[in-house]
């Protein structure tokens, strides 16, 4: 993602373009996959101190650039639109998006509104679950 699209982004939603905004936003926007906290941390370069970071991050989300995804205890943060599920492998950590997986839509009684509603599995990913593990050969006797 290009800084200038970026800007756009932030231009449209009605926030000034400051430097910690863009590079943390650009961050996010890069990712394919939600990051958590100390994740956008690590990709940030020059870093930025904890109390920016987290207003940062509570500007952008305000503003409907960002939404949080809460799973495994942990948040995450990835790009607006996430309204499928996602999985936390317990091995690796790894919060992924799952695109093919909807979220269904229960129904709910009269007069109930709905602002949100997530859909979070955990469990092992293809990487870390033994039976998708390519080296992993059952040798004979
Ligand atoms: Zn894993
Ligand atoms: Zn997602």
């Amino acid at each position: 993602m290009e800084a200038e699209a970026v800007r756009t982004n932030l231009t449209n939603c009605g926030l000034r373009c400051t430097d910690p905004r863009v590079r943390t936003l650009g961050v996010i926007l890069e990712s394919k996959r939600p990051l958590s906290h100390s994740e956008i941390e690590d990709r940030l370069d020059p870093r930025l101190d904890r109390v920016t970071l987290y207003r940062v991050l509570n500007d952008l989300t305000e503003a409907g650039l960002l939404c949080r995804i809460t799973t495994g205890g942990a948040t995450r943060y990835g790009a607006s639109e996430h309204s499928h599920a996602h999985f936390t492998c317990d091995a690796c950590g790894i919060t992924t998006c799952l695109e093919t997986v909807p979220v269904p839509t229960p129904r709910l009684p009269d007069h109930y509104v709905v602002n949100e509603i997530e859909l979070n599995l955990s469990g092992l990913c293809p990487g870390c679950s033994p039976k998708s593990r390519p080296n992993v050969r059952v040798r004979g006797l």
